[in-house]
């Protein structure tokens, strides 16, 4: 018996698909060699031998995934949130990010950001760091080091920021992605490179063909923003005035999903029919992002479209235009914006249900990362053991109910186990 093989009991509530939630309770998970093996009502007899662990009255659900953050600003979140994107960027952002050119800082801020993450429901992110090569391998061995599990991405910026948070040229930016990746392949188990150009208005198109000829060979995914905030739209429209929509600004060098390059872009706030899709044809992955788009000015994506289109989506923080990591906050906050949405621009989109912004922060946001998020056969085992008996209980409430008391009123507290690929973080 290897250590990520078990049987975690308890009452067990996960997405079979984006449609259908399964409860047991009282139920079985097995997890053998780090994959559930299913989810059971009572135990069959074939794993009878398997090392119980009882979590009897407590919820056990898949770890939550985080689709978008940035680790440098969780030093300054829950501030400048009476600014728009562009404003919030130049006041707060690239101020802060420049600081991580120091290893020193760097090592601080992103030590306190990985063990903050590590405590709370999430177990997988897509993560931006800084321009810094230096910076960024530290917080990729954090994140190593933690057991979570992490696509981090060094960012690519050589235009239009503050001089000490620009790279010199396009052949620089794309030379010192070079040398980090050289520097970091084969090192590491649970944390992978994914490309990052910040965004259009940071990347000129030289910059954008030099990092598709970088994914070409190396096949990684993107990471990156599309359609947040009014004043960014209009600017790219300005900046790529050839391009049919602002996704089409990456399309034209092959950085917008296909079968080769897969792609998630943060927001999709501001989409017009034209983007939507390309993105259904490519199979871009939407990061939705509430908190980030409520803070910033920035509007409601039409998650439900994305949905109904067959759109793939997940939910990010996007600490720190969001202010908190845990993603049971971002559901909580997509279902209420969506509400808005429904009843303030468009009765057509009826609002998220609760266990559809579960599916979003567990399978919808876990298929960037392959079987993740579920605990239908075969799917890697990211499960979080949650006490909800704080939450007070006069009645009878399903799996179901607590589910949905859990999405509204957890703190990262709550989570009394954690697994990461059948491991056991604590
Ligand atoms: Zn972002």
């Amino acid at each position: 018996m290897v250590d990520s093989t078990f049987i975690l009991k308890g009452d067990i509530c996960y997405c079979q698909d984006s449609r259908t939630l399964r409860t047991i309770p009282n139920g079985y998970l097995v997890c053998e060699a780090g994959r559930s093996q299913g989810a059971f009502e009572t135990l069959p007899d074939s794993y009878a031998s398997l090392p119980i662990l009882d979590y009897s009255g407590r919820l056990i659900l898949p770890g939550l995934v985080d689709l978008h953050v940035h680790a440098p600003q969780y030093a300054f979140r829950g501030l400048g949130m009476d600014l728009e994107l562009l404003d919030w960027l130049n006041t707060h952002t690239f101020p802060e990010e420049a600081r991580y050119q120091d290893p020193d800082y760097a090592k601080g801020a992103y030590a306190r950001f990985v063990s903050d993450v590590r405590q709370g429901p999430n177990t997988r992110a897509c993560v931006f760091a800084t321009i810094h090569e230096e910076a960024t391998v530290l917080l990729m061995e954090f994140l190593e080091k933690s057991g979570l599990v992490a696509m981090v991405g060094k960012v690519n910026m050589d235009r239009n920021s503050s001089a000490d948070l620009q790279e010199e040229s396009a052949e620089a930016s794309a030379l010192a992605t070079l040398h980090w990746l050289d520097r970091i392949e084969g090192r590491f188990s649970r944390v992978t490179p994914i490309l990052t150009p910040r965004f259009i208005p940071s990347c000129t198109d030289e910059l954008l063909d030099q990092l598709h000829a970088i994914q070409q060979k190396r096949k990684l995914p993107v990471q990156s923003h599309l359609s947040e905030n009014q004043g960014e739209v209009e600017w790219v429209r300005e900046l790529c005035p050839d391009v049919s929509c602002y996704g089409g600004a990456y399309d034209a060098f092959g950085l917008f999903g296909g079968k080769d390059c897969p792609t998630v872009m943060a927001h999709c706030v501001l989409c017009d029919e034209t983007e939507i899709a390309l993105m259904k044809a490519r199979q871009v992955y939407v990061a939705h992002c509430p908190a980030s788009n409520t803070n910033l000015s920035s509007g409601i994506a039409p998650v439900r479209r994305y949905l109904d289109e067959g759109i793939p989506a997940g939910l990010g923080s996007d600490v720190a235009g969001g202010t908190h990591c845990s993603i049971f906050r971002a559901m909580a906050d997509a279902i209420k914006v969506s509400k808005l949405r429904w009843r303030l621009v468009d009765q057509s989109l009826s609002p998220l249900s609760a266990a559809e912004a579960f599916y979003l922060g567990t399978a919808g946001g876990g298929s960037f990362f392959g079987k993740v998020g579920s605990f239908a056969k075969g799917y890697e085992c990211d499960i979080l053991v949650v006490d909800d008996s704080r939450y007070g209980s006069f009645g009878n409430f399903s799996v179901e109910d607590r589910l949905e008391r859990t999405i509204y009123l957890s703190e990262d507290s709550d989570i009394v186990h954690k697994f990461v690929r059948g491991m056991k973080l604590f």
